[in-house]
């Protein structure tokens, strides 16, 4: 199965920087990463310089992937029997007033479940990512897109976690 390569730049973290190459799968899936490579304050001004050079490379990199990924989630919808006849009975269901309800009945039974242990602080930019459903890790919000995850179904959730875990290890304190 092919694989692409992403760059992942963690920006301005209190005058520290990392970057990471990691390897995601055509489906999606997290394959490896490469050495984190870490910058302290004297790099700021080549990293903040690095940074908008490659922001733009680094959205159409994401959006291609997205795209890619967009297409095989079809395949393997199409694949597991899922008509557009199918599709569109469900399409009509949520908009329903019994439709409406159920959906919001589920969301309340699910987040009831989930606990909010924070391992690290927030800061600025940074997304709340559920590493279990029980404990909280704050990581920059490029970093928590650059994987498409599940907690709930386990979707691609050893990788997200790994890069979760390096960054806290890695975070000033
Ligand atoms: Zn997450």
């Amino acid at each position: 199965m092919k694989s692409k390569q992403f760059l992942l730049d963690s920006g301005n973290i209190n005058g520290y920087y990392w970057k990471i190459v990691v390897n995601i799968r055509e489906n999606g899936s997290f394959l490896n990463k490469g050495n984190i490579t870490l910058y302290g304050e004297k790099e700021k001004e080549y990293q903040k310089e690095y940074h908008k050079r490659n922001r733009e490379q680094r959205i159409t990199a994401m959006k291609i992937w997205r795209e890619e990924n967009s297409d095989h989630i079809n395949k393997y919808y199409k694949k597991h029997n899922k008509s557009d006849e199918a599709k569109e009975a469900r399409r009509k269901y949520r908009k329903t007033k019994k439709g409406i309800e159920n959906h919001r009945k589920d969301t309340a039974k699910r987040k009831k479940n989930f606990g909010f242990i924070a391992l690290n602080k927030p800061f600025s930019n940074s997304d709340a990512h559920h590493i279990d459903k029980q404990h909280v890790v704050y990581i920059p919000h490029d970093l928590h897109n650059s994987i498409s995850h599940c907690v709930e179904t386990g979707k691609n959730m050893e990788g997200i976690n790994q890069l979760a875990m390096m960054y806290i290890g890695k975070q000033p304190k």
